[in-house]
């Protein structure tokens, strides 16, 4: 027999609550009942998103929120400042590309800290910058990104917008939207709201939806005015995935109930002591500035790091991540976000001890879990 454990940074594991829920019977979208679930579901994705404004809800992976993000904000040929520092960031590029937005790429090192001043030099160089595209969290490589200081920067840009890609941040760390000026904030079902994937996020401020009044580029599926019409209804523009919606219903009262303060509390804790569980084994953290929803460590020396992720899920049924692109075979990702508790930590640094036997590292056995229960003791 062999035991799974999920520690991916999406998809991430789904409380038995929430897949009880999902597996009734399906109700109908055009129904009072279906309604009164998509009518509290607003009110709890505003709490969590720290906003008065609608929270659109689609019926798509992540990426469809990202790619509304410049149809329906921008208009062909248009300029926009892209913070490339890993996987997402170039998605934010490649979707500016794809749409005829011009990207002013900022090429930050992966994993690297980003200064805000650098934002504000690109604002300052390229008058007529219509929106600044950023991660919360750049998920492969681990890196939280200041999006506070550079949200405050933007705000004094009245013709710039600030959209922040918080797939591996909302649920994770507070972002408040209304206070921190952040016009649009982009999430995903399968990350921090432990959920199955197939659902995006996106909380619009008023000068966003001012921007939306003058996009051309087309949309048609990703129409975000008619969503705002729709939603405020109780209602999605075309059939919604509905099992999703009624699980959401009950992740987002599980967010509540818990209260965000102590959401926030329990992924900087598990982070915390992920690192150091890795550290007390002598490993090395890929970040400058560590996100609490993942956590990308160094294969050591001599060891590929393809082989520590390979040989965790298959050997020991911990599912992880590896490297993607320039990082694959040099690290390996531990997600510490949504349905996760101490016993996740503690599994992950044991697994990661076998493991690294196996490859035959040299380190004093039982150093990563003391290090990482110690940690964990007050949680
Ligand atoms: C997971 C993730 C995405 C979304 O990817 P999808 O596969 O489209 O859901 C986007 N940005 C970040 C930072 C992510 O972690």
């Amino acid at each position: 027999m062999q035991k799974r454990y999920l520690l991916a940074p999406g998809p991430t594991q789904i409380p038995p609550e929430v897949l009880l829920k999902m597996a009734e019977p399906i109700i109908h979208h055009r129904n009072p009942m279906f309604e009164t679930v998509v009518e509290e579901v607003r009110e709890n994705l505003k709490y969590l998103f720290g906003t008065k404004n609608e929270v659109l809800i689609f019926s798509s992976s992540g990426t469809g929120a990202m790619e509304g993000a410049v149809t329906n904000m921008l208009s062909p040929g248009d300029k926009a400042i892209v913070v490339r520092s890993g996987k997402f960031g170039e998605r934010w590029a490649n979707i500016c590309k794809a749409y005829g937005v011009e990207a002013i790429n900022i090429d930050l090192p992966w994993g690297d800290v980003l200064d805000p001043g650098v934002i504000e030099k690109a604002l300052k160089e390229n008058p007529g910058v219509k929106a600044v595209y950023t991660q919360a969290t750049e998920t492969s490589t681990g890196t939280r990104f200041p999006t506070k200081e550079i949200a405050a920067i933007v705000k004094n840009y009245p013709d710039t917008l600030m959209v922040v890609d918080g797939i591996t941040g909302v649920g994770v760390f507070a972002l408040p939207m209304d206070e921190w000026g952040i016009d649009i904030l982009v999430g995903g079902s399968q990350k921090a709201l432990m959920l199955p994937p197939g659902l995006a996020f996106a909380g619009v401020s008023d000068k966003a939806w001012e921007f939306n009044k003058n996009s051309k580029i087309p949309k048609f599926y990703f129409n975000w005015a008619k969503e705002l019409d729709n939603l405020k209804k109780n209602q999605t523009n075309f059939t919604p995935a509905i099992s999703l919606i009624i699980g959401l219903r009950e992740s987002l009262k599980m967010i509540k109930e818990e209260g965000l303060e102590n959401v926030y509390k329990r992924s900087e804790i598990l982070a915390n002591a992920t690192r150091e569980g890795a550290m007390a084994l002598g490993l090395k953290i890929f970040s400058r500035n560590p996100s609490p929803a993942v956590t990308a460590i160094y294969a050591p020396e001599g060891i590929d790091g393809q082989a520590i992720y390979k040989t965790l899920w298959k050997k020991y049924g911990v599912t992880g991540a590896g490297g993607q692109d320039q990082l694959k075979g040099k690290i390996f990702r531990l997600a510490t976000l949504g349905y996760a508790d101490k016993y996740d930590v503690i599994t992950a640094v044991a697994a990661i001890e076998f493991t690294l036997k196996d490859l035959g590292y040299k380190f004093q056995m039982g150093a990563g879990v003391a290090k990482a229960v110690d940690c964990l003791k007050d949680l």
